[in-house]
Formats: structure tokens, sequence, C-alpha cells
């Protein structure tokens, strides 16, 4: 099996598209096979340097590999089809002398009238053919002596092109919907059909798996191949992915470039487990899984072909989900990067003790990365500042001074600063106060840490120390 996962670089890594990579890269790593990645890069204009390092960086932060192709290297010279565009001229001008492609003079001007007489005629708006008729040899002469042409493919008329979808099962074209479609634009450049077919045929794919938006261009693929005597490979077309409303997923729904999923606080392994489920699913119930477990299992023909719900909130409780799972250490390599990044510069050792004492219980709960500095800031700054919120919500209340004022004379007296002792003298203040926990522990959350959001607090106050924890809960005193 040899598969290619092949992006234009003319917007960001989707959403969508680093789903049809991830099937890809499962259905080849399943088989055994190799995995091709190319560059569809002729379209100049709207393609740029920008995109294209914005999807290599995003397959390799998903860790899907590739065998062959892009910054790998591999047996078929350049991956980049903007690199191969001689190749493309060689493959048209083979095509044009062997009969089944011509060449078409009529200017844009002339096809949009007649395309229009078609509509008003109830005839399919289609190229009509006029050009397949002029005599090869007068049709060269005139294209070299300087008349724009197009390439155009002569379909097969009548007739039908019908192929077996691995996911769609069987799909039939009959070419009455089928333009005679151009191969080679007047100024030289091939279009998309016929490089991405040259590509398939030169690379030897064996499958193509890509999205369904591309379905009615593959009567096209197939007849390329056809005529250039090749196989046609098998095809895999996999359903779009809507949103939670069962609309085509858009911005509307979120972010739907990675990269944002990354920037957000996202494990590339529960961004692949979630995505994995899109139209696929484990067999039983399971819905976490490794990557080992996926690619064991993983086959195309269980694909299904109805449209896939991509849901943020699934994906966070995943995601939530995998972060407790991390090994401690590797919780640290990760959400520290992302502490000094906040700061905006590297920690010092106390404050690295201090983080470590309470990342196990940020860890425990939260369900992306970047709520790590949100969660641990108040160890790490001289002075927290009040969420306006949280501040209007507890501190406003009436029993709040009260509880803050008995809390910072408690704590003066504890002996050993650490989370058990702090916890006694506060339960104890609570009972003398007969305040229940919420009345009378989260003013002194909102002192410590600036939020009613925060780790638990007996831990809390262990961790950001004696010293500072008496200074804020004096600070807020007098706010008070
Ligand atoms: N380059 C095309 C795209 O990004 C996909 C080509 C293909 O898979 O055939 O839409």
């Amino acid at each position: 099996m040899r598969a290619r996962f092949a992006p234009s670089p003319t917007g960001y890594l989707h959403v969508g598209s680093a789903r049809t990579a991830l099937f890809n890269w499962l259905a080849v790593r399943n088989a055994g096979g190799e995995l091709v990645l190319r560059s569809d890069d002729t379209d100049r204009e709207r393609g740029s340097e920008e995109y294209y390092r914005d999807v290599i960086d995003g397959l390799r932060w998903l860790g899907l590999d590739w065998d062959e192709g892009i910054e790998v290297g591999g047996p078929h010279g350049s991956y980049r089809q903007s690199e191969r565009l001689t190749r493309y001229g060689e493959v048209a001008e083979e095509l044009r002398k062997a009969g089944s492609a011509y060449l078409c003079f009529c200017t844009p001007d002339e096809l949009s009238a007649r395309r229009d007489e078609a509509r008003a005629a109830g005839r399919p708006p289609g190229y009509d053919g006029r050009c397949r008729t002029i005599e090869p040899t007068a049709a060269s002469e005139r294209r070299d002596s300087g008349e724009a042409a197009v390439l155009r493919l002569a379909i097969p008329r009548p007739g039908e092109t019908v192929f077996e979808d691995i996911v769609r099962g069987e799909v039939a074209f009959d070419h009455a919907n089928v333009e005679d479609f151009v191969l080679m634009r007047s100024n030289g450049s091939p279009t998309y059909h016929l490089a991405s077919t040259i590509d398939d045929v030169d690379f030897a794919i064996t499958h193509v798996i890509r999205g369904e938006d591309l379905l009615s261009s593959t009567p096209k693929h197939i007849l390329i191949a056809l005529a250039m005597g090749a196989e046609p490979p098998q095809y895999a077309h996999l359903s779009l992915l809507m949103g939670p409303d069962g609309k085509k997923l858009s911005k509307r729904h979120g972010d739907t470039a990675l990269h944002a999923y990354r920037a957000g606080g996202f494990l590339p392994e529960a961004f692949v487990n979630y995505v994995a489920l899109l139209g696929w699913n484990f067999g039983d119930d399971e819905s976490v899984f490794t990557r080992d477990e996926m690619v064991a299992r993983f086959d195309l023909s269980d694909v299904q072909k109805n449209p896939a719900i991509f849901d943020n909130e699934k994906l966070e409780w995943m995601n939530g989900v995998y972060i407790r799972d991390l090994a401690f250490d590797d919780f640290l390599a990760r959400t520290e990067p992302l502490l000094e990044a906040d700061l905006g510069r590297p920690l010092e050792d106390a404050e690295r003790d201090a983080y470590r004492e309470i990342a196990p219980l940020i860890q425990e709960r939260m369900r992306l990365l970047t709520e790590a500095p949100e969660q641990a800031r108040f160890l790490l700054v001289d002075e927290v500042s009040y969420d306006p919120a949280s501040w209007e919500k507890v501190m406003t209340k009436p029993d709040s001074r009260r509880a803050v004022e008995a809390a910072t004379t408690r704590l003066e007296a504890v002996e050993e600063w650490a989370t058990d002792p702090i916890e006694g003298t506060l339960r104890e203040m609570l009972a003398e106060l007969q305040l229940n926990a919420r009345k009378g522990l989260q003013p002194l959350r909102v002192a410590a840490t600036g939020s009613s959001v925060s780790p638990p607090l007996f831990e809390s106050l262990a961790a950001l120390g004696r010293e500072a924890s008496l200074k804020r809960l004096r600070g807020v005193l007098e706010r008070l």
C-alpha cells in the first residue's frame, strides 16, 4: 500500500485535512505500507511558504510521520508540484499526441456566452466540445503560431466511469455529466486534476484517501490515469466534518486551523485519539486508546460514509483524560514552558519548587494545558491581581472580612507551614466563627490567588509560603 497526503499550501492546516492525513497514516501503518507527503503548490498566488511550513509543523506535532516526500526525500526527485512543471508539460504533450487530449482555442468570453445560452436552453453548461473536431496538426500549428490554447481531455462519449470506493461503495459517473475539462491552461500551467493524477501515477500510489469534496474529481483522475496507460489507484473518500449543529465545520464552531489547538493547550495524543473517532470507531464502546491500538485495528473499510461531528466539548473532555494520564515529569515538561511564556522569563528555582508542589492538583483538574499558567500564576507573581468578578462575588459578602481577619491571626501562629497544619487551623477558625467552608474559605482563596477558581486552598497556601500568604491576607484586609 502506498498512500499520499497532498495538501495545498493555500491556508493553514485545517482540522479536516489533519483528519485526512491521520486516516492516511493509520491505513498505511496498519498495512505496513508507505506514506508519501507531497505539496500541491502550483497555485503561486494563493500559496505561501508560511502555509507550507504550517502543514509540516502540524503533521509533526501530531506525530504523523511519512516515509517519502517533502523533507524526507525519496526516489522520485522533488515532491513539490511547483518543481515538477516540466514533467506535467511532457505528459500533456504525450496525451495530445496520442489523441487523448486536444487543444481548445475558445476564449473565456466565448465560453461564458455559450454557457449562458446552454443554461437558457436547459442544456448542461459544461464545455460543448467545439474544438474537439479541429484537425490535430492544424491545431498545433495555430498554437505554435502564438494563438492562446488550453488543453482538454477528450472524454470517451458515450461512456461511464464506475469505481468501487472503499468507504462509499460503488460510485458511477455518466460521462454526459463530465465535461472535456482543462488539463493545461493557456499559460502552460497544469490544472490540479492533471498535476495530481500525474503525481499519483508517477509515485506509484495505490490508495487515494481524501475528502469527499473531491469525489466529483475522481472520474476525471481515473480517465487521465487510463489515458496515461496506468492503472488507477483505489479511492476512499472520507465524509466531511460537521459541527455539533450538523452544518459544515466552519469558524462558527470554533477554530478550524490545527495550530490553534496546539496553542490552545491540547495534547497531540488526545487530538489524534479524538479525530480518529470521526467516522471510525474502535469496535467495542471504548473511546480512549493508544496509537498502537489504533494502528492495529484501523481498517478503511470500517470508515463510515455519513458525516462526522467535530465537537469541541468532547475533544476537551478527552484532552482532560490524557492530561491526567501524563506521567508527572511529562506534565511538568509540557506546562513549565507555558508558565515561563506567561511570565516572560525563566522560572527561578524556588518558583519551580512551589509549582511542583501544587502541580499534581492542577494536573488533576484541567482540560487544557493552557490552564496551568492561569492556575499557577498566583505563585509566581509578587502581587496578585484580583479577578474583578471573583472579588465582587466573594469579597463583598458580609462575613468575608471577619474570615480573613480571623484566618490571618491564626495562621500567623501556625508553627509548621504545611498543608495539614494550615487545614487544621482554618477548620478550627470555621468552627469558631460558625462559618461554612464556602463563606469562610472562599475569601481566603481570593486573597491568596486573586481568583475564586484556583487549586485547592490549603495546598495553595502551603505552596505560596508563609510570608507571601500572610502578606496577601493583610493586604486584603486593608483593601476591605
Ligand atoms: N491538494 C488537494 C487539496 O488540498 C488535495 C489533493 C488530493 O488529495 O487529491 O484539496
